[in-house]
């Protein structure tokens, strides 16, 4: 089992496959995109299955593979596979844009693939695509309907931004009234790669909350469980949740319960922090389970307790863009 120094388990992980992607989202990366690294850099499929073992075997019981766009990576089928055989893994799931997964739903349906995180910051096709920079919103929109009436859990991650996408938050949750999905509102954070800097947000979740009542004063909260970044609520008679999640606000530190890899090895014990060190080669090396485990016990043993305690002593965090780091 891993237990941080904080002894708090640590049974969840995300699992960044690339950190390439075929959107350029504004808030995440600007237009010219980043140095992406190069391909040798990046965990093999294979190294990426061995390394799902190893923390399977560690307690890990929940993975999600983000990156980058997981679905640019040709061979990801071949991980899903891998992870599906993993028995002591109960929960596979996945975050994208929705824009290449198309081919594989029916597999991922069979593979027992169930959670898909699903990123749609408009409802409105201009907004859409003025975020994403890319003209995808159909393929994103149809493959998302496809998700939800395949009897995936759906939830939509659609983050506020100041300026550019709140007109769309009333008319996104709509989508909650013929649909059960769950439409989760998110913070802006500063990691975007460097395009936009700042130190506080006009949006955050009682923001959010607050302008929801208004049109809907009878939502109610639901019970959510104690490592949950989100708050969710019902409006009476919707099919459908919503959530609010604080992630600039990090209301939710104290429960935490999750690590990330990044494509390239970091391991990253807190979105606030500098990675705290790089187990790609370890991985590659002789004796490499050992060893993995070993400095993943080293990296949770020093971990922040927040992400305001991880943001004071790395100076310089938010020069990353969350195409590395995997959200
Ligand atoms: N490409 C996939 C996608 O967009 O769903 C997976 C990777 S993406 C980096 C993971 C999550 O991070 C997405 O839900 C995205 O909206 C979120 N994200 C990216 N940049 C963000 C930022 N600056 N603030 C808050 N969330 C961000
Ligand atoms: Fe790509 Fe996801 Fe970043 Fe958008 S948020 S640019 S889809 S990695």
């Amino acid at each position: 089992m891993l237990i941080d120094n904080h002894n708090r388990e640590i049974n969840y992980v995300r699992l960044a496959v690339t950190d390439r992607c075929n959107l350029r989202c504004n808030y995440c990366m600007p237009a010219e995109g980043i140095n992406f690294v190069k391909n040798d850099k990046l965990f093999t499929i294979d190294e990426l299955s061995r390394l799902s073992e190893i923390l399977v075997s560690q307690g890990v019981d929940k993975i999600r593979i983000t990156g980058g766009e997981p679905f640019v990576r040709k061979d990801l089928m071949v991980l899903f596979r891998k992870l599906s055989s993993l028995k002591k893994l109960n929960d596979i799931s996945v975050t994208t844009n929705a824009t290449l997964i198309g081919p594989y739903i029916d597999e991922l349906k069979e593979l027992g693939v169930r959670n898909i995180n699903v990123s749609m910051d408009a409802i409105n096709r201009e907004t859409f695509e003025r975020i994403t920079r890319r003209n995808q919103y159909d393929t994103v929109y149809n493959n998302m309907v496809r998700l939800i009436t395949e009897g995936f859990n759906v939830r939509i991650n659609f983050i506020a931004l100041e300026g550019q996408n709140t007109e769309d938050i009333l008319p996104m949750l709509e989508l909650t009234k013929h649909y059960n999905v769950s439409v989760r509102f998110l913070e802006e954070m500063p990691f975007n790669g460097g395009s936009k800097k700042f130190q506080s947000i006009t949006w955050d979740y009682k923001r959010i909350l607050d302008y929801i009542k208004e049109k809907h004063p009878d939502y109610y909260k639901l019970e959510s469980p104690k490592t949950s970044t989100s708050m969710n609520y019902k409006i009476p008679g919707f099919k459908g949740t919503f959530g609010v999640i604080p992630s600039f606000s990090r209301t939710f530190c104290g429960t935490c319960n999750r690590l990330r890899i990044s494509a390239t090895g970091d391991v990253i014990t807190c979105l606030y922090a500098k990675p705290s060190m790089n187990i790609r080669d370890i991985l590659r090396s002789n004796d490499s389970e050992v060893k993995v485990i070993e400095q993943i016990l080293k990296a949770i043993g020093s971990r922040a307790k927040t992400g305001f305690e991880a943001q004071q002593k790395y100076q310089g965090v938010f020069d990353n863009s969350m195409t590395s780091i995997g959200g």
